[in-house]
């Protein structure tokens, strides 16, 4: 069945960067039978500017209605002073939220190729491919109570409240358990068991999901101790899997391994699979309009959407291929540019994905 693509560029470098991901899903329409269907909506600050409103009613009904979305990125300085609920940044939040993205899936790859961009040592970190899986809607960022109140000895005091229902536990480990068989079967569960209750519970419905993939193999470590691993040895990870606040540092660390912000996609997921794609980085307004801009991790963000929403892993492994096949040929974005490299723009890229592709047809 035809699936539906809404296409969100949004702004600063988004809609160079996305016009390369929509380049490479052409070819795999016309050349390897990708059934989609793409329609493009507006999200953002280009949203703001054509309707008024960051997240348009038109793009709710789109975004609904899509299996996926492929976004570029949103903000830019014209923007800054706009009353909070109209800035850009909220129409990512709120399309979040309309969709029920509760998990992030945000990978940590680092191409060989590539190892010197690392501030850790190239054995380290040559051939790094962790997926961090992070729980997106719970816990202490969203938990309640939570205030600032004045307390029985007259002083001011903050309080936060750290909850997880099983229900919201078990189906962030199913998102983390399926990744795992479709890459290299191992589940790695972050908590801090030894200390939060919310993490007893954690690891006691991660062990009980575990029971249903018999092919996967389960480790639990605690946070503070997969923030060093992260480090010493990145490399014994596949995936991890955790509760939203960790995710949220953890991810961070994770793809700062890697030294190329350019290359590093994303994903969030609802229950049904459907899914929103886009690149770990900004909107890059410093480079917008200049053709320099790295479009790799949109592509790859392309990629994630096969594999997750599109039920088309082969061709995500096709894309992810190629994109080693262009490193390999010496053909470097400004960002990732080396000394002995060949400096592209960001269509020249996207042109050298594609015929990569192309040349995996026999
Ligand atoms: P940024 O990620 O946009 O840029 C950080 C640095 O990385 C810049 O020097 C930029 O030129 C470079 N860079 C980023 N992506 C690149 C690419 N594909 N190729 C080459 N170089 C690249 O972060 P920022 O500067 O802090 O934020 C800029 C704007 O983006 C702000 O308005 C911010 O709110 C917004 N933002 C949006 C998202 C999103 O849409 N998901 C995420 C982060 C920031």
């Amino acid at each position: 069945m035809t699936k539906r693509i809404l296409v969100l560029p949004g702004d600063g470098i988004g809609p160079e960067i996305v016009d390369e991901a929509v380049k490479v899903l052409d070819v795999l329409v016309g050349e390897f039978e990708l059934d989609i269907e793409m329609d493009e909506g507006l999200i953002g600050g280009a949203a703001y500017d054509a309707a008024g409103h960051p997240f348009p009613d038109s793009t709710r009904e789109m975004a609904l209605e899509a299996d996926a979305i492929l976004l570029g990125a949103v903000g830019g300085p014209q923007y800054d002073n706009l009353d909070r609920p109209l800035r850009p940044e909220r129409g990512l939040l709120a399309i979040r939220s309309a969709l029920g993205l509760f998990a992030n899936l945000r990978p940590a790859i680092l191409y060989p190729q590539l190892a010197s961009a690392s501030s850790l040592k190239p054995e380290v970190v040559a051939g790094l491919d962790i997926l961090i899986v992070r729980e997106l809607t719970g816990s202490i960022y969203f938990g309640q109570p939570r205030g600032i109140q004045v307390n029985d000895k007259g002083e001011r005091e903050g309080f936060n409240t750290m909850r997880y229902a099983e229900s919201e536990i078990e189906r962030i480990g199913r998102v983390a358990f399926d990744a795992a068989m479709q890459r290299n079967k191992k589940v790695c569960s972050v908590d801090k068991a030894n200390v939060l209750e919310t993490s007893e519970l954690w690891r006691e419905v991660m062990e009980r999901v575990a029971k249903d993939y018999p092919d996967v193999e389960l480790s639990h470590m605690y946070v503070d101790n997969a923030a060093m691993q992260l480090v010493r040895a990145p490399k014994q990870f596949d995936v991890i899997v955790t509760e939203n606040m960790f995710g949220d540092i953890l991810s961070d660390q994770a793809s700062m391994l890697t030294g190329s912000i350019g290359m590093l996609p994303s994903a969030s997921l609802n229950s049904s699979k459907q899914g929103l794609y886009e690149p770990s980085h900004g909107s890059a307004p410093d480079i917008a309009g200049l053709g320099i801009a790295n479009p790799l991790a949109t592509i790859l963000s392309a990629a994630m959407m096969l594999r997750y929403s599109l039920e088309r892993a082969d061709l995500a492994d096709k894309i992810e291929s190629a994109v080693s096949v262009v490193l390999d040929q010496g053909l470097r974005t400004r960002d990732i540019m080396e000394p002995g490299m060949t400096e592209v723009s960001t269509s020249q890229m996207g042109d050298a994905l594609v015929a990569a592709l192309r040349a995996t047809i026999q």
